[in-house]
């Protein structure tokens, strides 16, 4: 049945009164929904809350390996305007009962208005961010340190930066930064200021180091050097937090051979990709993603010569 038939069988039942009624959405003043984008999630005995800090569009033209064309189809099957598609900016806290660690810091104020309400959104639920020891950074890129820099200081007063010493050592290198392009300069400025904002309370690490209780790295180079997921595992539950394993989900999950333009190592970004889609199938392993749509917490499934992301539902209890 069409909608239009079935519309007018709803109204022949007396139920199709308030049809054609729009209710247009409140924003609030800063662009938001005015509510707060935070979701709870239970893994084994730790507590994960994604929050989101926005959102920032990404087109065909950021991308390797897709023509607009095949960008357009892609985002029309998965029912999302090509035009004006949104990719999610989060972070994610994770509380285990003896740390409280976020994983990822949100732009703050370096882009603009459809982003930076990481804070906003934390204090709604009560967050404190003097009470995060530990900010592990997936790497080093502004939409996920940017959150560390702001007028008032560094919010994260209490935390130890942990981040890998492969990302500490490119992002705040000047001889790295002599040679890099014009444009991604900037990037490296605002690596350095986030990391000089924790003074000594910095920490690299390497591999798949322990990062906490439950908690231990990933190494999943390409995206940068040193780009890392961080690892839950509690009371036999197992997330992956892979920072930027996909940047357009609704591209990447079906054609992981795509890249974007601020991939550092194309052939590694791609290749690491391959790996970690193939092992989170084949594991049934949950993962979250900072550019997921928000909450961004899902699993995958094969499907054809890509996958197919099965979010997770709303978790009642
Ligand atoms: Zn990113």
């Amino acid at each position: 049945m069409k909608r239009r038939d079935f519309m007018t069988t709803a109204a022949l039942a007396g139920i199709g009164v308030a049809a054609g009624v729009r209710v247009a959405p409140v924003l609030a003043q800063d662009g938001t929904m005015g509510v707060a984008a935070a979701q709870r999630f239970s893994i084994g005995e730790a507590v994960v809350t994604a929050f989101s800090d926005g959102f920032l569009p990404i087109g065909a033209d950021a991308l390797i390996g897709v023509t607009a064309e095949e960008f357009r189809t892609l985002l029309q099957a998965a029912y999302i305007d090509a035009e004006a598609h949104p990719t999610g900016v989060n972070a994610y806290l994770v509380e285990t009962g003896d740390s409280t660690v976020l994983v990822d810091a949100g732009t703050g104020a370096v882009f603009g208005p459809g982003l930076g309400h990481l804070a906003a959104n934390m204090a709604a639920l009560g967050v404190d961010p003097g009470a995060i020891d530990t900010l592990v950074a997936t790497h080093l890129h502004p939409d996920h340190i940017g959150g560390v820099v702001t007028e008032a200081g560094n919010p994260f007063a209490n935390a130890t930066l942990k981040v890998s010493d492969t990302d500490l050592g490119f992002w705040t290198s000047e001889d790295v930064k002599a040679q890099a392009p014009e444009e991604v300069r900037q990037f490296f400025d605002l690596a350095m200021a986030a990391v000089a904002a924790f003074g000594d309370r910095v920490e690299g690490f390497t591999g798949a180091a322990a990062l906490g209780p439950g908690l231990s790295a990933m190494p999943l180079p390409g995206h940068t050097p040193g780009h890392s997921g961080v690892m839950l595992e509690s009371g036999g539950d197992a997330l992956l937090i892979w920072g930027d394993i996909v940047h357009v989900p609704p591209v990447q999950f079906a054609r992981p051979e795509v890249t974007i333009g601020f991939d550092v190592d194309q052939d590694m970004a791609r290749a690491t990709r391959a790996k970690v889609l193939d092992m989170a199938a084949t594991d049934r392993l949950r993962v979250a993603g900072m550019h997921i749509g928000f909450p961004g917490l899902g699993h995958l499934e094969k499907a054809g010569s890509g996958y197919r992301f099965v979010p997770s539902l709303w978790q009642y209890g």
